[in-house]
């Protein structure tokens, strides 16, 4: 989808504060927002656990036609439980508005961590691949879950629009280089389709961006030994989801790693970690990466000049005035750090 057009009229939008610390840094980050001048007029709705003790369901229909109405939407964690219980609201959610693409940009911001000058984007396909959760039990004699079946779906057309939009995308961001990741050696049907795919898509942008390709498992190390080579990163579901985790790391943690998930006509907007039970309502975690998120929103409708003001307040707190959260070595609450980014906007 591309970005619309420069505006100084007022963009509703969906503003889902979410589980665990996600109310926390959504407070933060709206108030960041709104020292910035950000056009947003938001519609809070209830997700997630927060959303079932309210209504019984964890993505209820308020929410669904919020977003649904505004086709836009900024998105604290939701919490899932691990196993059984409800699917996750984050992938329902991808299915349900068709957002296919998801973009995890790592850029260092903390000098001085393991790895300097880091800039990388993950460019995930978000609805297809192992994550469609097609999966069931095979009972044997007394065991109900003696046997344990998955499969994945991903689809030539699926293939195409991620790998045209990871093309595009580095088109437009000035990036010189798309690397295909895949597991094409062992899942050679499901993961192949996605590389014989991608390098068809690819001859397109011969001579205006580099392409190559690799096994996930070599790019997990290759990211550790040599990020640098990287530049955009593209691969199915459950790859992008583990290797972005991976990026996040190589840049100082969860607390800075945002993400979008972009589809046809609606765009989510959120961090890329989850609602971190450990350390939620100690008014501590680190609103840096949903901040970024909203930054990406911004630039999704035509506002750089806004992300690029709230980017620059960030990087001077944490480096002039060295305030910041615990994950980064520092001592401010969220609301402390959320108002000197505010002091340093005005
Ligand atoms: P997590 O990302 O919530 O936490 C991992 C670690 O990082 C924890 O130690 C946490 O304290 C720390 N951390 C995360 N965000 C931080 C921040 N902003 N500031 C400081 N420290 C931060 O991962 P988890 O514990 O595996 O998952 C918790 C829940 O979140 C699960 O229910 C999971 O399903 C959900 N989840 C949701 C999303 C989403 O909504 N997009 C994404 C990932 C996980």
């Amino acid at each position: 989808m591309a970005a619309k057009k420069a505006s100084k009229k007022e963009i509703p939008a969906t503003l889902v504060p979410g589980d665990g610390i996600g109310p926390e840094i959504t407070d933060a980050v709206v108030g960041i927002l709104e020292a910035a001048g950000a056009p947003f007029v938001w519609e809070t709705q209830q997700g997630g656990l927060a959303a079932i003790k309210e209504c019984g369901d964890p993505l209820p229909q308020a929410l669904l036609d919020s977003i649904r109405r505004t086709k836009l939407a900024l998105k604290g964690p939701l919490t899932t439980p691990v196993g059984g219980g409800f699917r996750s609201v984050n992938v329902r959610l991808r299915e349900e508005f068709e957002l296919y693409a998801n973009v995890r940009p790592a850029r260092t911001v903390m000098p001085g961590g393991r790895y300097e000058n880091i800039d990388l984007v993950l460019v995930r396909e978000n609805i297809e691949g192992l994550y469609v959760a097609f999966e069931h039990y095979i009972p044997i004699g007394d065991d109900p879950h003696a046997v344990a079946l998955g499969s994945g779906v991903n689809t030539r057309a699926g293939c195409r629009r991620i790998a045209e939009y990871a093309f595009e995308y580095a088109v437009r961001n000035n990036r010189k280089k798309v690397t295909i990741i895949h597991k094409a050696n062992v899942m050679k049907i499901l993961t192949g389709l996605f590389l014989e795919t991608a390098r068809e898509v690819a001859k397109a942008y011969e001579g205006k961006v580099e392409v190559n390709d690799r096994i996930v498992d070599a790019c997990a190390m290759q990211l550790v030994l040599d990020p640098w080579q990287f530049d955009v990163l593209l691969a199915t579901n459950l790859f992008g989801d583990i290797l972005s985790d991976e990026m996040a790391g190589l840049v100082g943690g969860l607390g800075l790693a945002p993400g979008a998930n972009i589809g046809i006509d609606t765009a989510i907007f959120e961090a890329v970690h989850g609602s971190a039970p450990d350390i939620a309502g100690k008014g501590i975690a680190n609103p840096t990466a949903m901040l970024y998120a909203a930054c990406m929103m911004l630039d999704h409708v035509g506002r750089r000049d806004l992300g690029v003001r709230i980017r620059k307040a960030v990087d001077e707190t944490l480096h002039e005035d060295k305030i910041r959260t615990g994950d980064l070595g520092g001592k401010a609450s969220t609301a402390d750090y959320a108002k000197a980014v505010v002091r340093r906007l005005s």
